[in-house]
This record gives C-alpha cells, sequence and structure tokens, in this order.
C-alpha cells in the first residue's frame, strides 16, 4: 500500500488517485456489447449458453420455482435463518421508516398542487453470486420493493456449480416471498430483465451491485430502462485520527478488500503512527482470511494518505466521493457537517462497515466509483415514483390565468395562453 502526504499531492495527482477507471474498461465494454446483443437477438439459449461459458455449468432450464427453492431453504442452519430474520426486520423497519405521504400545498388561493407515490411495477433485482454469494443483497433489494409495493420482482443470481442456488438466497426467496429465481448472472441476467426473453419478463427498472460486467451492461441498457445507479466493485475509504484503533482499521480496510481485487481500501489518517501500525496489522490480520488471495491484490491497488488534519481528510474524502466512510474518530461530531460526498457513513470506533453491509437497517446498495457526487443509495423512494397532482378552482383559475397568458405569449405559445383563456372567458 502506497502511502501520500496530502501536500505533496498536485491537483491531477488527487484526481488520479480519485479516478477509478481500470485500464481494460474499453475491453470489458465491448466484451458486455456481445453479451446484451446476444441476448437481445437470442433470448434463452444466449442465457444457456453463458451459463456453460461463465458459470461453468449445463442448466436444464433457467429458474426454481417455489418448490424447489423451499426445498433448498430447508437446509439452512438455524444460527443462519435467525440471523437472516433479525436482518430483515432491521431492514423492514429502517426501509418503512422512508414511506412517508407528502403535504398538499396551496401555491397561490385556489391553486393546489401535490405528490403522490406510486410504486415501478415490474422491478429486476440483481443479486451478485460469482465470487461469493450475497443473501444480504437479496435483503437489501427485495425488502424496500415489497415496501413499496413493486407488483412484479424479478430476481436474478448466477447459478452454483450444481446449477441451483444456496440455501441462504433460497431462504431470503422463501422469507420475502419471491416465488422464481431466475438462475442468471452477469451481463446477460441485466440484459435479460431489461430486454426480455422467453422466459424472462422485462422490467422498468434494474438495481443491485455486481462486478464490472454487471455495472457495464446497467450503464448500457439505459436507454430501455431505468436503473438504480451504477454499483460496481465496492470501496471505503477510513478517516483515522489518534484516537482510532488500528487494528480496527486494518480489520475494516480488509472487509472491504475482499470483495474483490478491483476493491479500493483507502485510509486517510492525521497520524504517521496511525498508518504505520494500520499497514502492520492488514499483514497479520490479511494472513488468516480465506480470501486473503483477493484480499492482498485489492490492497495492493489501494493506499494510504497523510493529511494535516480532519479537515483535510475531510477535503480529499468529498473529492474520493467513497462508496463507505467510515469516521475512525472520537471527534466524529464535528466533521459531519463536512461530508459532501459519501454513500453511507460510519460513525466512530464501535462502527463497523460490515454492521451496515448486512444488518444494521441502512442500505448497502450504493453508488461506488465517485458516483456518490451525484447518487444516492437505494431505499425505498427508489421503488417508488412521484407523481404529480394540481387542481384550481374558480378562484385559483382567476388569480394564477393572468401569469400563465403573458408567460405562454412570451413564449409565442399562442394555444397554451388559449387553454387559460377560454376557461377564463367561461
Ligand atoms: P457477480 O454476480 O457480479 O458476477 C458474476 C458473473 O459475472 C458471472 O455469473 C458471469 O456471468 C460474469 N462474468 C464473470 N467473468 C466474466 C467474463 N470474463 N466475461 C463476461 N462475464 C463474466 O459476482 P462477483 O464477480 O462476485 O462480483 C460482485 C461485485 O459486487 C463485487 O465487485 C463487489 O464489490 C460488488 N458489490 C457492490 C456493492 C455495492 O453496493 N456497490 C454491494 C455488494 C457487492
Amino acid at each position: 500500500m502506497k502511502i501520500y502526504n496530502y501536500t505533496d499531492l498536485s491537483k491531477s495527482k488527487i484526481e488520479e488517485l480519485c479516478s477509478r477507471q481500470i485500464e481494460d474498461d474499453k475491453l470489458v465494454e465491448s466484451r458486455v456489447a456481445d453479451i446484451v446483443k446476444s441476448v437481445k437477438t437470442d433470448g434463452d439459449k444466449a442465457l444457456f449458453d453463458f451459463a456453460k461459458t461463465f458459470d461453468k455449468v449445463e442448466l436444464e432450464k433457467l429458474f426454481l420455482d417455489g418448490a424447489e427453492l423451499k426445498a433448498i431453504a430447508a437446509t439452512i442452519p438455524d444460527e443462519a435463518k435467525k440471523a437472516i430474520d433479525t436482518a430483515y426486520e432491521n431492514i423492514k423497519n429502517f426501509h418503512l421508516s422512508q414511506l412517508k405521504k407528502e403535504d398538499k400545498v396551496e401555491t397561490m388561493p385556489g391553486v393546489v398542487c401535490w405528490r403522490e407515490s406510486r410504486a415501478i411495477e415490474k422491478v429486476g433485482l440483481y443479486i451478485p453470486g460469482g465470487t461469493a454469494v450475497l443473501p444480504s443483497t437479496f435483503l437489501m433489494l427485495a425488502t424496500p420493493a415489497l415496501i413499496a409495493g413493486c407488483k412484479e420482482i424479478i430476481v436474478c443470481s448466477p447459478p452454483q456449480s450444481d446449477g441451483k442456488t444456496n440455501c441462504y438466497l433460497a431462504y431470503c426467496a422463501v422469507l420475502l416471498g419471491i416465488e422464481k429465481l431466475f438462475l442468471i448472472g452477469g451481463a446477460q441476467a441485466v440484459a435479460a430483465m431489461a430486454f426480455g426473453t422467453e422466459s424472462v419478463p422485462q422490467v422498468y427498472k434494474i438495481f443491485g451491485p455486481g462486478n464490472r460486467y454487471v455495472t457495464t451492461a446497467k450503464t448500457m441498457v439505459q436507454n430501455k430502462v431505468a436503473i438504480d445507479m451504477p454499483a460496481g466493485p465496492s470501496e471505503v475509504l477510513v478517516i483515522a485520527d489518534e484516537t482510532a484503533n488500528p487494528s480496527f482499521i486494518a480489520a475494516d480496510l480488509l472487509a472491504q478488500a475482499e470483495h474483490g481485487t478491483d476493491s479500493q481500501a483507502i485510509l486517510v489518517s492525521t497520524s504517521n503512527q496511525i498508518i504505520a501500525e494500520t499497514l502492520k496489522e492488514i499483514e497479520s490480520q490479511l494472513t488468516i482470511l480465506p480470501r486473503k488471495e483477493i484480499a492482498a491484490k485489492a490492497i495492493a491497488n489501494s493506499y494510504a494518505v497523510l493529511t494535516k488534519n480532519l479537515d483535510e481528510a475531510m477535503l480529499f474524502s468529498n473529492e474520493y466521493a467513497p462508496e463507505h466512510l467510515i469516521l475512525a474518530t472520537e471527534n466524529f461530531e464535528s466533521i459531519i457537517p463536512l461530508i459532501v460526498n459519501a454513500g453511507s457513513v460510519f460513525l466512530g470506533n464501535l462502527t463497523p462497515e460490515s454492521v451496515g453491509d448486512y444488518a444494521s437497517g441502512t442500505n448497502h446498495t450504493l453508488p461506488t466509483s465517485g458516483f456518490a457526487k451525484a447518487y444516492s443509495g437505494v431505499s425505498t423512494d427508489a421503488f417508488l415514483k412521484k407523481i404529480t397532482f394540481q387542481h384550481l378552482s374558480q378562484e385559483g383559475l382567476n388569480n394564477i390565468g393572468k401569469t400563465v397568458e403573458i408567460l405562454a405569449a412570451a413564449e409565442g405559445l399562442e394555444a397554451h395562453k388559449n387553454a387559460v383563456s377560454i376557461r377564463i372567458k367561461n
């Protein structure tokens, strides 16, 4: 892990450090474009072929039905079942609290405007399952979709080597009342949900994180469907001062690094000593991790930045716009107001990112690659559309009429003006 001194960094070097562009982006793009095209033209046949090529499995059918899911779910260990139930309750409660009815506003006497939410009818959820199957993502996406009231929820996840899914994902499906799980991974799953195939229904919006193939495909199909956000390889930025605990920081950085070799784990600290001790801790904690090869590669692509103070650390963090931001300092209250760009924030030394990944209640599907500058993470709102309504009484028409007539005339739109005038004259 390289160490930089913030004061020595030029503007262009900061830009370079904050950029997550990976050299072979063009190669991924052209591969994904081919996959999307094949699914569009060949439908299910392409999906069977890609399962063979990328997931190394010959599928008999592209989905598991309710009975098959129940049978697999029954094999879940009791302890895991309880943990999923607890996480689900917290996620449900947090996302339920986001359902808010808005007030009607009388903008002028007799002119009343308001917004009402309606669920997106058909949504597609992608649950990653390449290097690790993520039942937590199933909970994070399907729970708000159900709370929002989405009628059709299509779920795709890569098939495992036995051509099925594991007991955790199956249990989530049963718990959430999802009766079909499509065994489709990668860009082909995104394309299938965007364009529809013989087996996979077309949806209006696609949600979910994934590797670069998944994220690139989501970006590519945007002229056909909406997407939640580009949620790609995971990343964390930890801001630490001398009140932080290096072994906790190392654990948090490694938790991110084990996601994938292209994950980033960035440490920004006001203390040289904390950086040095954290690096030592990383070395020792790495040795016992089952996914140490993956984590070691991600750590090698990551770096630390030494700053003069926490304000400077926040400047760097806002430029990086991390998916996860951990404030490993007892002084977190003072820097919360300085946070401008971040997906989800973890405060103090006792709040590991893992709790948000799994069970505290907040959503773990978050914008990566600097998109936290413009996007929010998934929430109940993401599954809703807000429709505006307005109603004018005679008094309202009289009050607002002249204003609209003048503005319509100024824009040369006589028919617009007339739609008001004809009512006033009447
Ligand atoms: P994945 O399900 O995203 O991808 C697996 C699929 O990728 C396979 O089914 C296959 O079809 C496809 N694939 C693999 N190699 C390919 C190739 N050479 N060409 C074309 N397609 C290929 O699972 P994963 O790979 O484990 O990645 C999960 C990702 O999700 C990680 O990068 C992780 O960091 C990220 N993640 C992000 C968030 C977030 O909120 N941003 C949350 C959880 C996970």
